[in-house]
């Protein structure tokens, strides 16, 4: 069955209107081809696809991707329905000239806030659909020394569009010395170049210690280092999904492997509606106004 995502603990987030309505939670992936990103959000979210068989068939495996595409599932726990949309991009690099493979991406997270605009200066204001893009994990190759140009270039582009949350891909090609090393150097030039990520709220109390902690946590992990699979395996009664190596397993949701727990606990237990604030209130606000602006004379 599918794995126990921790959304259920989300009413303590928001009101509880909205928890009967349920969440909707928009989810999109960027970077270089190759990078492992379709097989994320595999491995994120939709593990119950694949449970139960050792190993996908040819037609399972993960497809190169060739257009932006979108798939929405819904997950109910402890009551609390999400519907969850993961937006795939073919990510660039293909192209010999790829200084401009950001458009079809920001088009298409402008449409989703042209909708949304459309929508609300419609009738129906209350059943409004919120297809905008919530989060954009940028996914960083773990071969290079740091941020190549065309990372910095993109991030810089979509920065005032989405809130974006840095990701080392196939983190598995690094030992714990070189990820540490790296996640400092990225940390470092994201700061340098004055790229703005998306930046975890400090709790605004010291009465919750746990939370404090956790937070401090997820800075320190970012960029998280992430390792994806779409092969599940059965290790002492438990689906395990892993990437298996002639020397051993790697086990793609061991805090001592990937950082994809940290990751999965932020998109969906801590901070979902932080994500979804600042979408609506920062990014699509600045939308909205810029639209405003062009109807001027
Ligand atoms: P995308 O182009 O970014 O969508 O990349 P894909 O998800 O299609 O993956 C490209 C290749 O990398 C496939 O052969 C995957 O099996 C492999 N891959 C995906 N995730 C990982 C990972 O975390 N570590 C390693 N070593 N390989 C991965
Ligand atoms: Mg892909």
């Amino acid at each position: 069955g599918r794995p126990f995502v921790g959304f259920a603990s989300l009413p303590h987030q928001i009101h509880r209107k909205s928890v009967k309505k349920g969440f909707e939670f928009t989810l999109m992936v960027v970077g270089e081809s190759g990078l492992g990103k379709s097989t994320l959000i595999s491995s994120l979210f939709l593990t119950d696809l694949y449970s139960g068989r050792t190993l996908p068939s040819a037609s399972e495996m993960i497809q190169r991707t060739v257009g932006i595409s979108k798939k929405t599932v819904d997950i109910e726990e402890k009551g609390v329905r999400l519907k969850l949309t993961l937006v795939d991009t073919p990510g660039f690099g293909d192209a010999l000239d790829c200084s401009e493979s950001y458009y079809p991406i920001l088009n298409y997270i402008n449409q989703q806030f042209e909708q949304y605009r459309i929508d609300e200066v419609g009738m129906h204001r209350t059943q409004i659909k919120d297809q905008r893009v919530h989060c954009c994990l940028y996914f960083i190759s773990p071969y290079g020394h740091g941020l190549k140009p065309i990372d910095v270039t993109f991030m810089k582009e979509l920065q005032g569009k989405v809130n974006i949350v840095p990701v080392i891909a196939k983190a598995d090609c690094l030992t714990q010395a070189e990820l540490q090393r790296k996640k400092e150097t990225i940390r470092r030039e994201i700061e340098h170049y004055q790229i703005k990520i998306f930046q975890f709220s400090d709790c605004d109390s010291d009465d919750d210690i746990e939370w404090t902690k956790q937070a401090h946590d997820m800075k320190n992990s970012i960029p998280f280092a992430v390792v994806g699979s779409n092969m599940v395996v059965r290790i002492h009664m438990r689906n395990v999904r892993v990437r298996a190596y002639p020397w051993g397993m790697v086990e793609v949701e061991n805090p001592a492997h990937s950082d994809l727990i940290h990751l999965r606990t932020m998109l969906v237990r801590t901070h979902m509606q932080d994500l979804k604030e600042k979408t609506d209130e920062q990014l699509y606000e600045q939308y909205r106004i810029s639209r405003m602006d062009t109807r001027r004379p």
